[in-house]
């Protein structure tokens, strides 16, 4: 049997951060966050929750029997705030994969959630559910920067969370961080990193904010102090001085865990595995064909697919180098001649050599993979494999 792992995507959040662009839409708390809100909630988006859902249980019913052949070594939960379901959701929506495919004893099974929208019946219903793994978004220590970005927690919310998480017997817990925030200095940074280092998660991930057009954040930028180039370095070597020092180890150019603890759904990404994506605008790929959803909910209704696409031979080496040597213990030699029945040399001679010449690459053990320096200019490095 072939490994899959599955993605599920789950639209809602509370509301919309300033910062995002993830396909996702406010519905408002549905009574579990800030509970004096609750009155707010309109009963149409709750009823869209629900009728999500059922859309969403009938495109995992309906696609799985493609997939006999495969089992499922991960699932991962994303949104959106897939903790906004209720837990019956939750459940029902793990009932059904369960029903459709063929599970691995010990998948991961990943949920995002976000401060605020579980309490303790919930996450006692999730262990109960397989789910293994929980990613919760704190993004930042300092009520002061999540206020600026919009999020709907402040830390103490995270803080209940996490402990509410680790009580009900999470044993695999991932904390988001972000830096280039909006008034975020080193001192700052500093402290949220020694907070959540502190709570030991197994798993942190750490990127920098992108502003993205059309946000409101990237509109009002002029009205926010961001940290300058020096400073957002300065923060981006901290993460690793610090997470180094508090014995997590760097396994992705973003992502820090403990010994064991790196995220199997995501590595499955970064070594070109097969994943199919369920719910709005998800993404696949299976065997070198790639696809998506419909993101407007009107199309997801009809189940069908966006345009598949091919990745031609050329495609497919471009991403075993540039998501591959995102991982610090790079990509294989022979692993790349068995995929694609030649040398690394002879497609990448030229690049390894300047590459390795400009100590952005090394070359040890049949391996590839990034210098230090290497990942310092990652986006450079990695281009660079773009035939
Ligand atoms: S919680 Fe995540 S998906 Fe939802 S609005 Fe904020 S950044 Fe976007």
């Amino acid at each position: 049997m072939r490994d899959l792992s599955l993605y599920i995507h789950i639209p809602f959040c509370v509301r919309k951060c300033l910062y995002c662009d993830f396909l996702s839409f406010p519905v408002g708390d549905r009574n579990y966050v800030n509970r004096q809100r609750a009155g707010n909630i309109k009963p149409t988006e709750i009823q869209d929750i629900k009728n999500y859902v059922n859309l969403l249980r009938g495109e995992i019913a309906l696609r799985a029997p493609q997939y006999k052949k495969y089992r499922v070594i991960s699932i991962f939960f994303g949104g959106g705030t897939p903790s906004l379901l209720s837990a019956e959701e939750m459940g029902e929506i793990m009932d059904v994969i369960r029903a459709s495919f063929v599970m691995a004893e010990d998948a991961e099974i990943t949920v995002e959630c976000n401060p605020g929208t579980v309490d303790r019946e919930k996450l006692a219903y999730y262990i109960t559910c397989g789910i293994n793994r929980l990613s919760i978004g704190l993004q930042s220590a300092d009520d002061g920067e999540l206020a600026r970005i919009g999020r709907i927690h402040d830390y103490e919310t995270f803080l209940r969370t996490y402990r509410l998480a680790r009580e009900a017997g999470f044993r695999n817990i991932n904390v988001d961080l972000m830096t280039a925030l909006p008034g975020q200095t080193a001192a700052s940074y500093q402290r949220t990193l020694a907070q959540v280092c502190a709570l030991s998660p197994e798993h942190i991930s750490a990127y920098s904010l992108i502003l993205e057009e059309g946000t409101p954040l990237y509109v009002n930028q002029g009205d926010y102090v961001f940290p300058d180039e020096d400073e957002e370095r300065e923060l981006y070597y901290m993460t690793e001085r610090v997470l180094l020092e508090a014995g997590y180890h760097r396994y992705e150019i973003s992502n820090y865990a403990r010994e064991g603890r790196e995220c199997r759904h995501n590595k499955v990404y970064w070594q070109r595995g097969d994943y199919l994506g369920l719910g709005l605008g998800a993404a696949s790929m299976i065997g070198n064909v790639r696809w998506k959803n419909p993101e407007e909910p009107a199309a997801y209704h009809t189940y069908r697919l966006c345009e598949r696409q091919s990745l031609t031979r050329q495609e497919q080496m471009e991403e075993f180098m540039f998501l591959g040597l995102r991982l610090m213990e790079g990509v294989s030699e022979a692993a790349f001649h068995d995929t694609f029945g030649v040398s690394v040399d002879e497609v990448y001679g030229e690049v390894i050599s300047r590459l390795v010449g400009q100590r952005l690459l090394v070359r040890k053990g049949g391996r590839l993979f990034l210098t230090p320096r290497g990942i310092d200019v990652s986006n450079v490095a990695l281009a660079a494999f773009l035939l």
